[in-house]
């Protein structure tokens, strides 16, 4: 099925004309009609506009770029002109909030031909690590459809994975591209803060947000990354750097490279089968010629508590917007005080509060040195850990979760058990560096499970090109699909 292929491979049919870009789209679709009711991973379905701009490609008939005619979903926080956009929140779906505008990713991805088919889902606002607090519901695992996804990219994730695209546009604030990746078994890319832009996204974090792809293969991030990277003046926190030709970086030669292996991500909890898996990946990286080398990032273990002190202090300040005026949900009520309590408590589900709530808190007057100012300067310690161990290794490897995709339901009244999930991924985020998930093995049950390689600030290269080696020596037939029940 042409749904199934990967972006190179659709790329070589549509330019040899063995298939049309409307046929390619129709198939995606086509799979979207017959899994999702089981995935719940598209929330928005722009099937006809879909359809027309195939048609408009294939009449045009130049595949003169890898992306042109090349069907693909977008998370629900990234703003298309035209296209409702609600960041799986109550506070803009009960307004049918349309943006007037275009995100620069998806203004780049249409000026190279690519065809957006409509949305995914997320937790509201990207906040979770299972897609469950979205206003749409849980989007399941193609692998199981007991479990979750998970998130926040989980839709993304698993309309990848369950070819109901060809790829998908994903935001990592602290691990929402890797690990739901990780989950669904396909590959994801969180660049360095500042490679890609944040325009016309909907803000978590502003200091950690990163906006990024999910794909089949290591082979589709590069192109990816090297179509929506660069400056953008409408993102002031965009790197003034060249743009090089990740595809052509991939030489699959990684022979002499170190890969460090940091003892804090192996602790005598971690689930065995993911720890085996890890193991499993290391030897095949050694097969092609690496060196290992064992490295403490002594820090680590801060990471989570100081994620939940920083994030939530910058969700505080970006949800401010939803004020039920400018955006969203309005409210019945007697006076302004009033309007904006009714209009924030109808519109914002409980994990959204709490993270308002706590942030609020950490930055008020007397607890702001206690708590913000502490937590920053950890995380400058986190990112020094980074820095002294790139001066000896080239990548570091990892799990990106402790453990497989988890049961729906199973950390629903356990908020800090659900933050617990994120203990691998929240640190390059905190440091800001490049961090690729891409599936290393399955579990007992058929489960997959991910390895996670980092590499140093704007290491993009390096880090992928690992990602291509181990790839194609881990699975040479392609990284096996999921058959959906
Ligand atoms: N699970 C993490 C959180 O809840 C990461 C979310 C994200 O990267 N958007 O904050």
């Amino acid at each position: 099925m042409p749904n199934a292929l990967t972006i190179t491979e659709a790329h070589k049919k549509l330019k040899a004309k063995k298939i049309s870009s409307e046929e390619l789209t129709r198939s995606c679709i086509k799979q979207i009609e017959a899994v999702d009711d089981k995935l719940n991973a598209v929330v928005y379905r722009n099937f006809e506009k879909a359809l027309e701009e195939a048609k408009k490609v294939d009449k045009e008939g130049t595949f003169d770029h890898p992306l042109k005619g090349i069907p693909y979903l977008a998370k629900d926080v990234y703003c298309e002109k035209g296209i409702p956009t609600t960041g799986c929140s109550n506070v803009l779906r009960n307004k049918d909030y349309v943006p007037p505008f275009d995100s620069t990713t998806t203004k780049r991805l249409k000026e190279a031909g690519a065809i957006s088919i409509g949305k995914t889902n997320t937790d509201e606002f990207t906040m979770g690590a299972s897609t469950e607090s979205s206003c749409y519901g849980v989007s399941t695992c193609p692998w199981d459809t007991s479990r979750v996804a998970g998130g926040s990219s989980g839709g993304s994730a698993a309309a990848v994975a369950a070819d109901e695209c060809i790829f998908a546009l994903g935001t990592d604030t602290g691990g929402s591209i890797r690990q739901p990746a990780g989950f669904c078994g396909c590959v994801g890319l969180r660049s360095t803060y500042g490679r890609t832009s944040r325009y016309g996204v909907m803000s978590m974090a502003s200091s950690l947000d990163t906006i990024g792809s999910l794909a089949k293969s290591v082979e589709d991030i590069a192109l990816l990354l090297s179509a929506i990277a660069g400056k953008d003046p409408l993102d002031a926190t965009t790197g003034d750097r060249a743009v090089p030709d990740y595809l052509a970086g991939l030489t699959g030669d990684i022979k002499g490279m170190t890969v460090g292996i940091p003892k804090e991500y192996f602790p005598d909890e971690l689930d065995s089968e993911v720890h085996e898996s890890i193991k499993n990946a290391v030897k095949t990286l050694k097969k092609l010629g690496v060196k290992t080398k064992e490295i403490s990032l002594p820090h680590t273990k801060y990471a989570v508590p100081t994620y939940y002190v920083v994030v939530p202090s910058e969700i505080s300040s970006n949800m401010a917007r939803y004020d039920g005026i400018r955006y969203g949900h309005t409210a019945e009520a007697g006076d302004l005080i009033e309007y904006y309590f009714n209009a924030r408590s109808e519109g914002f589900g409980d994990e959204v509060k709490r993270r308002i709530m706590i942030g609020t808190y950490a930055l008020s007057a007397g607890y702001y040195d206690a708590y913000y100012r502490q937590a920053q300067k950890v995380r400058t310690l986190i990112k020094q850990d980074f820095e002294k161990a790139f001066e000896e290794v080239d990548v570091i490897v990892t799990p990106v979760s402790p453990t497989p995709a988890f049961k729906i339901g199973a950390h629903t009244d356990d908020p800090v058990a659900m933050y617990l999930e994120d203990v691998f991924s929240v640190s390059q985020a905190l440091a800001g560096i490049p961090s690729l998930s891409v599936p290393c093995g399955f579990s007992k049950n058929k489960l997959p499970i991910a390895l996670q390689i980092m590499g140093p600030q704007w290491g993009e290269e390096r880090v992928l090109n690992v990602g291509y080696s181990f790839q194609k020596a881990m699975w040479p037939e392609g990284v096996p699909k999921p058959e959906i029940a």
